[in-house]
Protein backbone atom coordinates (compact mmCIF):
# COMPACT_ATOMS: atom_id res chain seq x y z
CA UNK A 1 0.00 0.00 0.00
CA UNK A 2 1.81 3.10 -0.88
CA UNK A 3 -0.59 6.01 -0.38
CA UNK A 4 -0.83 7.29 3.26
CA UNK A 5 -4.37 6.12 4.59
CA UNK A 6 -4.38 9.21 7.16
CA UNK A 7 -4.84 12.56 5.05
CA UNK A 8 -5.69 15.57 6.83
CA UNK A 9 -6.12 19.27 6.28
CA UNK A 10 -4.61 20.86 8.93
CA UNK A 11 -4.20 24.92 9.07
CA UNK A 12 -2.56 26.47 11.70
CA UNK A 13 -4.04 29.16 14.12
CA UNK A 14 -2.86 32.05 11.44
CA UNK A 15 -5.39 30.65 8.80
CA UNK A 16 -8.73 30.88 11.51
CA UNK A 17 -11.15 33.23 9.55
CA UNK A 18 -11.37 36.51 10.83
CA UNK A 19 -14.73 37.38 9.49
CA UNK A 20 -17.78 35.62 9.17
CA UNK A 21 -19.44 35.55 5.35
CA UNK A 22 -22.93 36.98 5.17
CA UNK A 23 -24.86 34.95 2.48
CA UNK A 24 -27.30 37.90 2.04
CA UNK A 25 -24.31 40.47 0.61
CA UNK A 26 -24.73 38.13 -2.52
CA UNK A 27 -28.10 36.52 -2.75
CA UNK A 28 -30.29 38.09 -6.38
CA UNK A 29 -33.07 38.15 -4.27
CA UNK A 30 -33.26 38.00 -0.04
CA UNK A 31 -35.93 35.78 1.94
CA UNK A 32 -39.04 37.19 2.64
CA UNK A 33 -38.83 39.59 5.94
CA UNK A 34 -40.32 38.07 9.72
CA UNK A 35 -43.46 39.22 9.83
CA UNK A 36 -45.05 40.37 13.31
CA UNK A 37 -48.64 37.75 14.48
CA UNK A 38 -50.28 40.82 15.12
CA UNK A 39 -49.74 43.49 12.68
CA UNK A 40 -49.02 41.26 9.51
CA UNK A 41 -46.17 43.83 8.93
CA UNK A 42 -42.52 43.31 8.86
CA UNK A 43 -40.57 43.12 12.61
CA UNK A 44 -38.44 46.04 12.98
CA UNK A 45 -35.27 46.39 15.76
CA UNK A 46 -37.67 47.14 18.20
CA UNK A 47 -39.52 44.17 18.31
CA UNK A 48 -36.71 42.42 18.63
CA UNK A 49 -35.07 44.33 21.28
CA UNK A 50 -36.67 42.56 24.37
CA UNK A 51 -35.12 39.08 23.65
CA UNK A 52 -31.93 39.87 21.58
CA UNK A 53 -29.03 42.59 22.22
CA UNK A 54 -28.90 45.20 19.14
CA UNK A 55 -25.77 43.71 18.06
CA UNK A 56 -27.40 40.36 16.94
CA UNK A 57 -30.67 42.28 15.47
CA UNK A 58 -27.99 44.20 13.09
CA UNK A 59 -26.57 41.17 12.10
CA UNK A 60 -30.24 39.24 11.65
CA UNK A 61 -30.77 42.07 9.01
CA UNK A 62 -27.40 42.64 7.50
CA UNK A 63 -26.00 42.77 4.00
CA UNK A 64 -22.69 42.99 4.59
CA UNK A 65 -20.58 40.65 2.85
CA UNK A 66 -18.17 40.40 5.90
CA UNK A 67 -18.83 40.33 9.24
CA UNK A 68 -15.41 40.86 11.87
CA UNK A 69 -15.58 38.12 14.24
CA UNK A 70 -14.69 39.86 17.53
CA UNK A 71 -11.18 39.64 19.79
CA UNK A 72 -12.38 37.85 22.56
CA UNK A 73 -14.95 35.26 20.32
CA UNK A 74 -11.42 34.48 17.95
CA UNK A 75 -9.69 33.54 21.24
CA UNK A 76 -12.45 30.69 22.59
CA UNK A 77 -12.45 29.60 18.81
CA UNK A 78 -9.05 29.08 19.16
CA UNK A 79 -9.38 26.37 21.89
CA UNK A 80 -10.62 23.71 18.69
CA UNK A 81 -10.73 25.60 15.70
CA UNK A 82 -9.58 25.87 12.58
CA UNK A 83 -11.10 22.27 12.66
CA UNK A 84 -9.81 19.16 10.69
CA UNK A 85 -10.85 18.29 7.39
CA UNK A 86 -10.57 14.39 6.34
CA UNK A 87 -9.56 13.13 3.16
CA UNK A 88 -11.91 9.46 4.29
CA UNK A 89 -9.04 6.98 2.44
CA UNK A 90 -10.23 3.95 4.50
CA UNK A 91 -14.21 4.74 3.69
CA UNK A 92 -13.25 4.96 0.14
CA UNK A 93 -11.33 1.81 0.01
CA UNK A 94 -14.17 -0.39 1.95
CA UNK A 95 -16.82 0.97 -0.31
CA UNK A 96 -14.48 0.18 -3.34
CA UNK A 97 -15.45 4.02 -4.56
CA UNK A 98 -13.08 6.27 -7.11
CA UNK A 99 -14.95 8.78 -5.40
CA UNK A 100 -12.41 11.20 -3.12
CA UNK A 101 -14.75 11.39 0.24
CA UNK A 102 -13.72 14.26 2.32
CA UNK A 103 -15.26 15.10 5.71
CA UNK A 104 -14.88 18.56 7.98
CA UNK A 105 -15.12 17.30 11.47
CA UNK A 106 -17.05 19.74 14.35
CA UNK A 107 -16.98 17.22 17.13
CA UNK A 108 -13.79 18.35 18.12
CA UNK A 109 -15.12 21.45 19.97
CA UNK A 110 -15.39 20.61 23.77
CA UNK A 111 -19.51 20.54 23.37
CA UNK A 112 -18.49 17.96 20.85
CA UNK A 113 -20.55 19.84 18.12
CA UNK A 114 -20.70 22.80 15.72
CA UNK A 115 -23.04 24.88 17.96
CA UNK A 116 -20.63 26.62 19.89
CA UNK A 117 -19.70 28.35 17.37
CA UNK A 118 -22.52 30.46 17.44
CA UNK A 119 -23.20 30.01 20.89
CA UNK A 120 -19.73 32.15 21.61
CA UNK A 121 -20.41 34.54 19.78
CA UNK A 122 -24.32 35.27 21.45
CA UNK A 123 -22.83 35.02 24.91
CA UNK A 124 -20.18 37.73 23.88
CA UNK A 125 -22.37 39.91 22.13
CA UNK A 126 -25.19 39.83 25.02
CA UNK A 127 -22.25 40.28 27.87
CA UNK A 128 -21.55 43.38 26.26
CA UNK A 129 -24.88 44.97 25.89
CA UNK A 130 -24.69 44.36 29.62
CA UNK A 131 -27.27 41.79 29.77
CA UNK A 132 -26.62 39.10 33.23
CA UNK A 133 -28.72 36.17 32.27
CA UNK A 134 -29.79 34.15 29.02
CA UNK A 135 -32.49 31.69 28.48
CA UNK A 136 -32.68 28.87 26.24
CA UNK A 137 -34.49 25.86 25.07
CA UNK A 138 -32.81 21.88 24.27
CA UNK A 139 -34.00 19.06 22.70
CA UNK A 140 -31.19 16.35 23.28
CA UNK A 141 -28.97 18.84 24.77
CA UNK A 142 -26.73 19.75 22.36
CA UNK A 143 -27.61 23.29 22.14
CA UNK A 144 -28.51 23.76 25.92
CA UNK A 145 -24.60 22.79 26.70
CA UNK A 146 -23.16 24.53 24.28
CA UNK A 147 -24.40 27.63 25.37
CA UNK A 148 -23.55 26.56 28.74
CA UNK A 149 -19.96 26.28 27.79
CA UNK A 150 -20.29 29.29 26.52
CA UNK A 151 -21.62 31.58 29.65
CA UNK A 152 -19.32 29.85 31.62
CA UNK A 153 -16.67 31.41 28.95
CA UNK A 154 -17.69 34.92 29.56
CA UNK A 155 -19.76 34.90 33.29
CA UNK A 156 -23.36 34.68 32.93
CA UNK A 157 -26.45 32.75 34.24
CA UNK A 158 -28.35 30.46 31.87
CA UNK A 159 -31.72 28.86 32.59
CA UNK A 160 -31.97 25.83 29.57
CA UNK A 161 -35.78 24.35 29.30
CA UNK A 162 -35.39 21.10 28.27
CA UNK A 163 -37.68 18.59 27.02
CA UNK A 164 -39.08 16.35 29.32
CA UNK A 165 -38.51 13.37 27.56
CA UNK A 166 -35.09 14.25 26.84
CA UNK A 167 -34.35 15.61 30.21
CA UNK A 168 -35.47 12.39 31.90
CA UNK A 169 -33.95 9.75 28.99
CA UNK A 170 -30.72 11.56 28.34
CA UNK A 171 -29.17 12.56 31.61
CA UNK A 172 -25.37 13.07 30.33
CA UNK A 173 -25.72 17.02 28.53
CA UNK A 174 -27.57 17.91 31.64
CA UNK A 175 -24.85 16.63 33.63
CA UNK A 176 -22.46 19.19 31.39
CA UNK A 177 -24.90 21.89 31.25
CA UNK A 178 -24.49 22.06 35.31
CA UNK A 179 -20.78 21.30 35.06
CA UNK A 180 -20.50 24.43 33.09
CA UNK A 181 -22.91 25.62 35.45
CA UNK A 182 -26.07 26.27 33.92
CA UNK A 183 -29.53 25.80 35.38
CA UNK A 184 -31.85 23.19 33.63
CA UNK A 185 -35.15 22.56 34.23
CA UNK A 186 -37.45 19.84 32.42
CA UNK A 187 -40.28 21.24 30.26
CA UNK A 188 -42.92 21.95 30.52
CA UNK A 189 -42.45 23.50 33.86
CA UNK A 190 -44.21 25.32 36.59
CA UNK A 191 -42.26 28.49 35.79
CA UNK A 192 -43.44 30.40 32.78
CA UNK A 193 -47.38 30.89 31.91
CA UNK A 194 -46.56 28.87 28.61
CA UNK A 195 -45.40 25.76 30.57
CA UNK A 196 -48.09 25.88 33.45
CA UNK A 197 -50.49 25.59 30.34
CA UNK A 198 -49.39 22.00 29.78
CA UNK A 199 -47.57 21.13 33.04
CA UNK A 200 -50.99 21.52 35.18
CA UNK A 201 -53.12 19.06 32.70
CA UNK A 202 -49.92 16.81 32.74
CA UNK A 203 -46.78 17.05 35.38
CA UNK A 204 -45.59 14.18 33.40
CA UNK A 205 -45.83 15.62 29.80
CA UNK A 206 -43.38 14.75 27.62
CA UNK A 207 -42.63 18.10 26.21
CA UNK A 208 -41.25 19.48 22.48
CA UNK A 209 -39.08 21.96 21.31
CA UNK A 210 -41.89 24.28 20.42
CA UNK A 211 -42.89 24.40 24.04
CA UNK A 212 -39.61 24.73 25.06
CA UNK A 213 -38.77 27.73 23.05
CA UNK A 214 -42.38 29.47 24.46
CA UNK A 215 -41.21 29.10 28.15
CA UNK A 216 -37.87 30.61 27.39
CA UNK A 217 -38.73 33.29 25.28
CA UNK A 218 -41.39 34.20 27.96
CA UNK A 219 -38.65 33.84 30.59
CA UNK A 220 -36.24 36.52 28.77
CA UNK A 221 -39.06 39.03 27.36
CA UNK A 222 -40.28 39.42 31.31
CA UNK A 223 -36.95 40.40 33.07
CA UNK A 224 -34.87 43.48 32.09
CA UNK A 225 -31.57 41.24 33.10
CA UNK A 226 -32.48 38.58 30.56
CA UNK A 227 -32.69 37.56 27.22
CA UNK A 228 -33.25 34.68 24.83
CA UNK A 229 -30.85 32.75 22.85
CA UNK A 230 -31.81 30.39 19.78
CA UNK A 231 -29.54 27.64 18.39
CA UNK A 232 -30.25 27.27 14.56
CA UNK A 233 -32.69 28.87 12.49
CA UNK A 234 -32.19 32.41 12.74
CA UNK A 235 -29.40 34.63 10.00
CA UNK A 236 -27.31 35.59 12.99
CA UNK A 237 -26.88 31.95 14.06
CA UNK A 238 -26.10 30.63 10.37
CA UNK A 239 -23.88 33.86 10.00
CA UNK A 240 -21.35 32.60 12.80
CA UNK A 241 -21.18 29.06 11.55
CA UNK A 242 -19.85 30.15 8.33
CA UNK A 243 -15.98 29.68 9.53
CA UNK A 244 -17.06 25.99 8.74
CA UNK A 245 -16.77 26.43 5.19
CA UNK A 246 -14.67 29.05 5.09
CA UNK A 247 -11.90 27.04 7.22
CA UNK A 248 -13.25 24.47 4.64
CA UNK A 249 -12.41 26.32 1.82
CA UNK A 250 -9.46 27.02 1.95
CA UNK A 251 -8.41 23.15 3.13
CA UNK A 252 -9.87 22.22 -0.21
CA UNK A 253 -7.22 24.72 -1.95
CA UNK A 254 -4.46 22.61 0.11
CA UNK A 255 -5.80 19.42 -1.09
CA UNK A 256 -5.97 21.19 -4.66
CA UNK A 257 -9.66 19.91 -5.11
CA UNK A 258 -12.89 21.35 -5.22
CA UNK A 259 -15.98 19.04 -4.08
CA UNK A 260 -18.94 18.29 -6.69
CA UNK A 261 -21.19 17.52 -4.10
CA UNK A 262 -21.71 18.54 -0.35
CA UNK A 263 -24.01 16.42 2.00
CA UNK A 264 -24.51 18.36 5.23
CA UNK A 265 -27.56 17.19 7.80
CA UNK A 266 -30.30 19.75 8.66
CA UNK A 267 -32.58 20.42 11.86
CA UNK A 268 -33.18 23.56 11.82
CA UNK A 269 -30.44 24.79 9.05
CA UNK A 270 -27.38 26.00 10.84
CA UNK A 271 -24.02 23.50 10.34
CA UNK A 272 -25.25 22.86 6.97
CA UNK A 273 -25.34 26.60 6.46
CA UNK A 274 -22.19 27.08 7.76
CA UNK A 275 -20.50 24.53 5.76
CA UNK A 276 -21.84 25.32 2.40
CA UNK A 277 -22.91 28.99 2.05
CA UNK A 278 -19.47 30.19 1.27
CA UNK A 279 -19.61 27.32 -1.36
CA UNK A 280 -23.08 28.78 -2.66
CA UNK A 281 -21.23 31.90 -3.37
CA UNK A 282 -18.85 30.15 -5.67
CA UNK A 283 -22.05 28.68 -7.20
CA UNK A 284 -23.79 32.32 -7.59
CA UNK A 285 -20.52 32.83 -9.30
CA UNK A 286 -20.65 30.24 -11.62
CA UNK A 287 -19.11 27.08 -9.95
CA UNK A 288 -20.58 24.03 -10.69
CA UNK A 289 -20.98 22.01 -7.32
CA UNK A 290 -24.44 19.88 -6.13
CA UNK A 291 -25.53 21.04 -2.54
CA UNK A 292 -27.68 18.31 -0.80
CA UNK A 293 -29.50 18.66 2.63
CA UNK A 294 -29.77 15.67 4.10
CA UNK A 295 -32.88 15.45 6.74
CA UNK A 296 -34.94 12.62 8.49
CA UNK A 297 -37.57 10.48 6.88
CA UNK A 298 -39.83 11.54 10.36
CA UNK A 299 -39.35 14.74 10.11
CA UNK A 300 -39.31 15.92 6.69
CA UNK A 301 -39.91 20.04 6.46
CA UNK A 302 -38.20 20.72 3.21
CA UNK A 303 -38.92 17.42 0.94
CA UNK A 304 -42.89 17.29 2.26
CA UNK A 305 -43.51 20.45 4.11
CA UNK A 306 -44.59 23.59 3.13
CA UNK A 307 -42.80 26.95 2.28
CA UNK A 308 -45.17 29.53 3.92
CA UNK A 309 -45.49 31.92 7.26
CA UNK A 310 -45.21 29.78 10.13
CA UNK A 311 -45.07 30.68 13.95
CA UNK A 312 -40.98 29.44 15.19
CA UNK A 313 -42.90 27.72 18.69
CA UNK A 314 -46.01 25.75 19.55
CA UNK A 315 -47.27 29.08 22.15
CA UNK A 316 -47.78 31.50 18.88
CA UNK A 317 -44.92 33.93 20.77
CA UNK A 318 -42.34 34.44 18.12
CA UNK A 319 -42.65 36.48 14.39
CA UNK A 320 -43.76 34.43 11.69
CA UNK A 321 -40.61 33.10 9.52
CA UNK A 322 -41.47 32.38 5.96
CA UNK A 323 -40.06 28.50 5.92
CA UNK A 324 -40.43 24.90 5.07
CA UNK A 325 -42.69 23.84 7.79
CA UNK A 326 -44.06 21.00 8.75
CA UNK A 327 -46.53 23.31 11.08
CA UNK A 328 -45.91 24.73 14.49
CA UNK A 329 -48.38 22.12 16.45
CA UNK A 330 -46.66 18.50 14.35
CA UNK A 331 -44.35 16.87 17.33
CA UNK A 332 -42.36 14.62 15.73
CA UNK A 333 -41.53 10.99 16.36
CA UNK A 334 -38.89 10.12 19.01
CA UNK A 335 -36.27 9.62 16.52
CA UNK A 336 -32.75 9.22 17.75
CA UNK A 337 -31.47 12.19 15.71
CA UNK A 338 -32.58 14.50 18.05
CA UNK A 339 -31.59 17.60 17.16
CA UNK A 340 -33.27 16.82 13.72
CA UNK A 341 -36.84 17.15 14.73
CA UNK A 342 -38.10 20.84 14.35
CA UNK A 343 -40.82 21.67 12.35
CA UNK A 344 -39.10 24.35 10.73
CA UNK A 345 -36.14 25.07 8.42
CA UNK A 346 -33.91 28.63 8.52
CA UNK A 347 -35.36 31.04 6.23
CA UNK A 348 -32.17 31.25 4.55
CA UNK A 349 -31.89 27.67 3.84
CA UNK A 350 -35.77 27.19 2.91
CA UNK A 351 -35.07 30.65 0.21
CA UNK A 352 -32.24 28.33 -1.32
CA UNK A 353 -34.21 25.15 -1.80
CA UNK A 354 -37.05 27.48 -3.24
CA UNK A 355 -34.74 28.76 -5.82
CA UNK A 356 -33.34 25.60 -6.91
CA UNK A 357 -29.53 26.54 -4.92
CA UNK A 358 -29.87 23.59 -2.74
CA UNK A 359 -31.34 20.18 -3.15
CA UNK A 360 -32.99 17.87 -0.50
CA UNK A 361 -33.23 14.54 0.50
CA UNK A 362 -35.08 12.20 3.64
CA UNK A 363 -34.07 9.39 4.98
CA UNK A 364 -34.74 6.62 7.38
CA UNK A 365 -32.50 6.66 10.71
CA UNK A 366 -32.14 2.30 10.41
CA UNK A 367 -30.19 3.83 7.11
CA UNK A 368 -28.55 6.27 8.41
CA UNK A 369 -27.47 4.33 11.23
CA UNK A 370 -26.39 1.67 9.13
CA UNK A 371 -24.26 4.08 7.74
CA UNK A 372 -23.04 5.85 10.72
CA UNK A 373 -21.74 2.21 12.02
CA UNK A 374 -19.64 1.44 8.43
CA UNK A 375 -18.16 5.21 8.67
CA UNK A 376 -17.03 4.16 12.73
CA UNK A 377 -15.58 0.68 11.27
CA UNK A 378 -13.94 2.48 8.82
CA UNK A 379 -12.52 6.20 10.13
CA UNK A 380 -12.72 5.34 13.79
CA UNK A 381 -14.99 7.83 14.50
CA UNK A 382 -18.46 7.73 15.97
CA UNK A 383 -20.81 10.39 14.31
CA UNK A 384 -23.53 12.14 16.40
CA UNK A 385 -27.04 10.55 14.92
CA UNK A 386 -27.83 14.20 13.12
CA UNK A 387 -24.51 14.25 11.46
CA UNK A 388 -24.84 10.37 10.47
CA UNK A 389 -27.84 11.27 7.82
CA UNK A 390 -25.21 13.45 5.87
CA UNK A 391 -22.55 10.45 6.25
CA UNK A 392 -25.67 7.80 4.56
CA UNK A 393 -26.30 9.95 2.13
CA UNK A 394 -22.37 10.35 1.00
CA UNK A 395 -21.76 6.60 1.06
CA UNK A 396 -25.10 6.38 -1.12
CA UNK A 397 -22.87 8.90 -3.35
CA UNK A 398 -19.91 6.93 -3.33
CA UNK A 399 -21.38 3.51 -4.04
CA UNK A 400 -22.86 5.35 -7.39
CA UNK A 401 -20.06 6.62 -8.10
CA UNK A 402 -18.62 3.12 -7.58
CA UNK A 403 -21.03 1.78 -10.26
CA UNK A 404 -20.68 4.50 -12.65
CA UNK A 405 -16.74 5.40 -12.19
CA UNK A 406 -17.08 8.75 -11.67
CA UNK A 407 -14.29 9.99 -9.40
CA UNK A 408 -16.30 12.92 -7.79
CA UNK A 409 -15.47 14.57 -4.82
CA UNK A 410 -17.54 14.51 -2.15
CA UNK A 411 -17.89 16.63 0.90
CA UNK A 412 -19.45 15.35 4.20
CA UNK A 413 -20.50 17.99 6.94
CA UNK A 414 -19.46 15.91 10.13
CA UNK A 415 -21.09 18.02 12.61
CA UNK A 416 -20.51 16.29 15.62
CA UNK A 417 -19.66 12.99 17.72
CA UNK A 418 -21.98 10.63 19.09
CA UNK A 419 -20.35 9.72 22.52
CA UNK A 420 -23.61 10.85 24.50
CA UNK A 421 -25.69 8.96 21.97
CA UNK A 422 -24.64 5.35 22.30
CA UNK A 423 -27.79 4.43 23.77
CA UNK A 424 -29.50 5.03 19.80
CA UNK A 425 -26.22 2.69 18.74
CA UNK A 426 -27.80 0.54 21.56
CA UNK A 427 -30.60 0.02 19.85
CA UNK A 428 -29.37 -0.46 16.03
CA UNK A 429 -27.02 -2.99 17.06
CA UNK A 430 -29.26 -4.74 19.38
CA UNK A 431 -31.82 -4.45 16.22
CA UNK A 432 -34.64 -2.55 18.09
CA UNK A 433 -34.41 0.44 15.93
CA UNK A 434 -37.45 1.37 14.20
CA UNK A 435 -38.42 3.52 11.01
CA UNK A 436 -41.35 5.99 11.36
CA UNK A 437 -43.26 6.44 8.36
CA UNK A 438 -43.50 10.53 7.04
CA UNK A 439 -46.64 11.43 8.94
CA UNK A 440 -48.94 12.14 6.40
CA UNK A 441 -51.71 12.89 8.49
CA UNK A 442 -50.11 14.32 11.57
CA UNK A 443 -49.19 16.84 9.08
CA UNK A 444 -52.27 17.51 7.34
CA UNK A 445 -53.83 18.73 10.69
CA UNK A 446 -50.97 20.38 11.71
CA UNK A 447 -50.60 22.35 8.52
CA UNK A 448 -54.56 22.77 8.91
CA UNK A 449 -53.40 25.20 12.05
CA UNK A 450 -50.90 27.43 10.09
CA UNK A 451 -51.50 31.35 10.50
CA UNK A 452 -53.09 33.33 7.96
CA UNK A 453 -51.02 35.33 6.30
CA UNK A 454 -50.91 37.00 2.63
CA UNK A 455 -47.17 36.66 1.21
C1 LIG B 1 -28.09 20.41 16.74
C2 LIG B 1 -27.33 19.57 15.81
C3 LIG B 1 -27.68 19.47 14.46
C4 LIG B 1 -28.89 20.11 13.88
O1 LIG B 1 -28.96 21.50 13.95
P1 LIG B 1 -28.69 22.43 12.69
O2 LIG B 1 -29.05 23.80 13.16
O3 LIG B 1 -29.56 21.96 11.56
O4 LIG B 1 -27.26 22.28 12.37
C5 LIG B 1 -26.87 18.72 13.63
N1 LIG B 1 -25.79 18.07 14.10
C6 LIG B 1 -25.42 18.12 15.40
C7 LIG B 1 -24.23 17.37 15.85
C8 LIG B 1 -26.18 18.88 16.29
O5 LIG B 1 -25.81 18.95 17.58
Amino acid sequence: MSAAETVKFVLTEADLPTHWYNLAADLPTLPPPPIHPGTGEPVGPADLEPVFPMELILQEVSRERWIAIPGPVLDVYRLWRPTPLFRARRLERVLGTPARIYYKYEGVSPAGSHKPNTAVAQAYYNKQAGVKRLTTETGAGQWGSSLAMACAFFGMELKVYMVRASYLQKPYRRILMETWGAQCVPSPSPDTASGRRFYEQDPEHPGSLGIAISEAVEDAASRADTKYSLGSVLNHVLLHQTVIGLEALRQFELAGDYPDVIFGCVGGGSNFAGLTFPFVRDKLQGKDVRIVAVEPAACPSLTRGVYTYDFGDTARTTPLLKMHTLGHTFIPARIHAGGLRYHGMAPLVSHLYEHGLIEAIALPQTKVFEGAVLFARAEGIIPAPESAHAVRAAIDEARRCAETGEEKAILIGLSGHGHFDLAAYEAYLAGKLEDYEYPEEAVRQALAELPKVSG
